[in-house]
């Protein structure tokens, strides 16, 4: 088969090619799947595509016209593709549902250390010769309450390593986590209470109609004064703008992004020699107490060598003519 790639990055190309093993022909593309680019694929049958590869009905129908029949998502998170209209055009969409939750669960922690000890602060501090301590007081982990919105199988790993510290867990979600309430026992709540109760929220729930802008005004409103709030799963889920308001207020204590609602197009790539058109994050990187990083949860060997594999196995299914193991089919609920 002929594969399109797009937003082909090239970190990722050694582990692409290894996975491939030589079997499909590879078209590396460095542009995002969108409108414009859509006709790049002209001739390929299979749309290799990444997180902020937009697949909505009128790319997916170009997509098709150029002779596309299968979209492989190299991600977990498919919000991006319009699974209906890919299946009424009769295209077969797969994704990598799992490929390191650790990866994800470690850097959601990541974000909190970092954020909680002020490592970058300190840092920059200590290479100016600056070693005083004077505005980096933390706090301990150890028996702080920690809220885990989405208990799948990122969100599980995360709630496992806050219990390591000793925090109180709860969480939310719309179904219990059977093996995790064997491991750790969290305290599943209503959401309202989670961000009411919670020192740490971490957000680890998809985006979909349900969860966009779950913490909106509202929720920003009942959360307790000084919270760390963290998202490693979709910008979606945070209304930017409130949350803005909230570290204003001194109500968000702390925010560690690793997704932001506005990141396609930007995220990924080296705009350093731009000037940024951004305003809401140029709000945000102004605060002392925000700490982004850019969509790299997922950024390890262990997880790259997954995503290509598991990849492979989907697209070499298709080519012999089978159904891929993890292929997706629109859900009434998403
Ligand atoms: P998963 O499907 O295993 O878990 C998602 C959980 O969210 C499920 O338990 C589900 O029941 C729950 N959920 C669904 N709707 C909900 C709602 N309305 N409220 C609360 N919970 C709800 O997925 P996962 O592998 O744990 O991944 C979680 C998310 O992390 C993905 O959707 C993806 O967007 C994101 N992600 C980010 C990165 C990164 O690099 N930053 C990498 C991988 C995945």
């Amino acid at each position: 088969m002929i594969i399109s790639i797009f937003d082909s990055l090239r970190f990722e190309k050694s582990y692409i090619e290894k996975a491939n093993n030589r079997r499909h022909e590879l078209r590396f593309l460095k542009p995002e799947l969108s409108e414009q680019t859509a006709s790049l694929a002209q001739g390929s049958d299979v749309a290799l595509i990444f997180v902020n590869d937009k697949a909505d009905d009128k790319i997916l129908k170009t997509l098709h016209e150029v002779g596309v029949r299968y979209i492989a998502l190299r991600s977990a998170g498919f919000n991006n593709v319009d699974l209906e209209a890919a299946h009424e055009l009769g295209m077969k969409v797969a994704n990598v549902p799992e490929y390191s939750p650790h990866a994800v669960a470690e850097h959601t922690v990541a974000l909190m250390l970092g954020l909680n000890r002020k490592l970058i602060r300190a840092h920059n501090r200590i290479r100016d010769l600056n070693f005083s301590l004077d505005g980096l007081i933390g706090f301990d982990m150890y028996g702080k309450t920690a809220g885990v919105v989405g208990t799948g199988k990122i969100g599980a790993e995360v709630a496992k390593l806050l219990h390591g510290f000793g925090c109180k867990v709860l969480c939310y979600d719309i179904r219990e986590n059977a093996s995790l309430v064997k491991a750790i026992s969290p305290e599943y709540v209503a959401l309202e209470e989670l961000f009411s109760r919670s020192d740490i929220i971490t957000l680890h729930a998809p985006l979909n109609k349900h969860t966009y802008h779950m913490v909106d005004e509202k929720a920003v409103g009942q959360f307790k004064k000084g919270v760390m709030l963290i998202n490693t799963s979709r910008g979606g889920l945070i209304k930017t703008e409130a949350v803005i308001n909230g570290l204003k207020q001194g109500v968000i204590g702390y925010l560690g992004l690793d997704v932001y609602e506005e990141e396609e197009g930007l995220f990924f790539h080296d705009h350093s020699e731009q000037i940024l058109q951004d305003d809401m994050l140029a709000r945000l990187l102004v605060f002392q107490n925000v700490l982004i990083t850019s969509h790299q949860a997922f950024l390890t060997d262990t997880a790259l060598r997954n995503i290509s594999d598991t990849t492979f196995e989907n697209i070499n299914a298709w080519a012999d003519g089978k159904s891929a193991p993890n292929e997706i089919k629109p859900a009434p609920e998403s």
